[in-house]
């Protein structure tokens, strides 16, 4: 059985242990540099970035999750996870773990109440016609040469990848498609 690190500080931490366990993985709540040590894959959730991102600089996180990925493991970040593992944030920015050559800009979808769910364009290969639900989402911008968009919603992409790390902009862990969560394990 795989064993899947979740980012714990704050966010969707339940619902990605739901969307795992539906596909027979194991999930083990990340809070210290130690759980890092035995897992084979990590997610960093979303929820509030700036929190999050407080809470890896309170926690003494940002280096240990950079060795993480650096050791050939995937990562996957969603929403707030896709800023903290870009390379730069804008529109009141958080320091990011700079782990995908991209700029992530907050909230660029708009508010809470601009939530919206809609499928992944036709063109998206594995992923088209994914149903995508967008919460306060950040845009993907200025992706580097290495970064391979997976998936995109009206053109836009909404799910990319350089190497082992993973980057999506809406929550797959709140529908019942497992496609996100199987590519990472
Ligand atoms: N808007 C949030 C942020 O910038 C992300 C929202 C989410 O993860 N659903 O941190």
């Amino acid at each position: 059985m795989k064993r899947v690190g979740i980012l714990a500080i704050q966010g969707d931490v339940e619902a990605h242990a739901g969307a795992l366990a539906r596909i027979g993985a194991e999930a083990v709540p990340v809070l210290r540099e130690k759980h890092l040590a035995d897992v084979d894959a990590l997610i960093l959730p979303g929820g509030e970035s700036t929190t999050i991102a407080k809470g890896i600089d309170r926690l003494a996180l940002a280096e240990p999750l950079r060795v993480f990925a650096d050791s050939g493991r995937p990562v996957l970040g969603t929403c707030a996870g896709a800023i903290l593992i870009a390379s730069e944030s804008r529109h009141h920015p958080v320091p990011t773990l700079g782990l995908i050559d991209l700029v992530a800009l907050r909230n660029d979808y708009g508010t809470q109440v601009d939530s919206f769910a809609a499928p992944a364009d036709p063109g998206s290969g594995d992923f088209a016609g994914m149903r995508c639900v967008f919460i306060r989402a950040p845009r993907l911008a200025e992706l580097g040469e290495g970064v391979e968009v997976l998936a995109r919603v009206e053109g836009e992409p909404v799910l990319v990848r350089q190497g082992n790390r993973l980057a999506c902009t809406f929550h797959p862990e709140l529908t019942e498609d497992s496609r996100v969560h199987r590519l990472l394990v």
